[in-house]
C-alpha cells in the first residue's frame, strides 16, 4: 500500500485539511473526505494520482464533523463502488446530517455555506460500522480502527500496521507542517478531556511510527507530540476553569486563551503568523466554548 496526502486547500489555504489516499495494485481507499467545499480539490487529487471514481472501494471516516466527513454524501455519488466506514455513534449523522448541520450552525452561524457547503445524506446500504480494534482490508493492505474518544465521543483513529502510520483525525490535535506546536481542538458540544487523555495514552502504548493528523502533516516525534498535547489539554482546561471562577465572560476568556496560546507558540519558536492558519482548523472562540461547556457539564454531574 502506498499512502499519499491530498491537500484539500481549505479556504484557499494550503495544508489545513488533508484527505489521505491509500493506493493498492487494484483499488484505492480514502481516509477522510474533507468538507463539501473542497470536493473539487479532492476529485482533482484522485485524478492526479491516476485514480478513477470507480477505483475507490473504501472511505474511512475518523468522525463525522464537517471538516472531516462533510463531503461524504456528495462523494457517495462520485465514488459509486465505495463503502463508508464509521463509528456506530456517528452513523445516524451520515444517514441524516440535519441534526449535525443544526449543531454546526450554532457554532458557525452565517458562515456555514462558505466554510462547509451542503452536507448530503449517505445511503444506508453504503455505510458499515466499525468496532474498536476491527481490522479492515484496504488498498491491498489493512487498516485497524482504534476507538479514541475525547475530541468527539465517536472518534476512530486508523493504524496501518505495515508502516506504523496512524491516521489520527483530531485525537492527536492540530499541528501544521514545519511546526512543533500542537493546538488541542476542543470545540463544543461533546469534548471529554478525561477520555481524550486516556486515548492519548492508549495511542502512546500502540507506539505508531508516525502520526498523520488531518490538520496536517506527518510527524515521527510521536511520544513528544502526544506528551505535549496531553500537557496542554490539562493546562488549558485548568486555565479556562480558573477564568470562569474569576467571573470572566466568554469573549474575555477567549482573548486570554489566544494570548496564552500565541505566547506558547512563540516560546516553541513558531512564526506567529502561523496562529491564523491554526485558527482555520480550530479558532480560539470555538475552543473556549468547548472547554467552558466541558467545565460546566462536569460540575453539573458533580
Ligand atoms: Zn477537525
Amino acid at each position: 500500500m502506498k499512502i499519499e496526502t491530498i491537500d484539500l486547500d481549505f479556504m484557499d489555504t494550503e495544508r489545513i485539511i488533508a484527505s489521505f489516499l491509500l493506493l493498492g495494485d487494484d483499488d484505492a481507499a480514502l481516509v477522510e473526505t474533507g468538507p463539501t467545499t473542497c470536493l473539487d480539490r479532492l476529485t482533482a487529487g484522485l485524478k492526479q494520482h491516476g485514480v478513477s471514481g470507480e477505483d475507490v472501494r473504501r472511505v474511512f471516516l475518523t468522525h463525522i464533523h464537517l471538516d472531516h466527513a462533510g463531503a461524504s454524501g456528495h462523494l457517495s455519488e462520485v465514488l459509486p463502488n465505495a463503502t463508508f466506514y464509521v463509528h456506530e455513534v456517528g452513523y445516524p449523522h451520515l444517514v441524516d446530517p440535519s441534526k449535525l448541520v443544526k449543531s454546526a450552525t450554532r457554532i458557525y452561524g452565517g458562515r456555514m455555506e462558505e466554510l462547509w457547503g451542503e452536507a448530503r445524506p449517505v445511503p444506508e446500504d453504503r455505510i458499515e460500522l466499525l468496532k474498536d480494534k476491527q481490522e479492515m482490508e484496504a488498498a491491498g493492505g489493512t487498516l485497524v480502527a482504534h476507538d479514541t474518544p475525547g475530541h468527539a465521543y465517536h472518534h476512530l483513529a486508523y493504524l496501518e500496521p505495515d508502516s506504523g502510520a496512524l491516521f489520527a483525525g483530531d485525537v492527536a490535535g492540530i499541528r501544521l507542517p514545519g511546526q512543533s506546536y500542537i493546538r488541542p481542538p476542543t470545540p463544543p458540544p461533546e469534548i471529554d478531556v478525561e477520555a481524550w487523555i486516556q486515548s492519548i495514552n492508549y495511542i502512546k502504548q500502540i507506539e505508531p511510527a508516525s502520526l498523520w493528523p488531518t490538520h496536517f502533516g506527518t510527524y515521527e516525534d510521536v511520544q513528544r507530540h502526544l506528551g505535549e498535547l496531553e500537557q496542554r489539554l490539562q493546562d488549558w482546561l485548568l486555565f479556562v476553569e480558573g477564568q470562569m471562577d474569576d467571573g470572566m465572560e466568554r469573549e474575555e476568556i477567549s482573548d486570554q486563551l489566544k494570548a496564552k496560546g500565541d505566547a506558547e507558540m512563540l516560546a516553541e519558536g513558531a512564526d506567529i503568523a502561523q496562529s491564523e492558519h491554526y485558527d482555520l482548523a480550530g479558532s480560539y472562540p470555538m475552543l473556549t466554548d468547548g472547554l467552558m461547556r466541558y467545565v460546566t457539564r462536569r460540575r453539573e454531574k458533580g
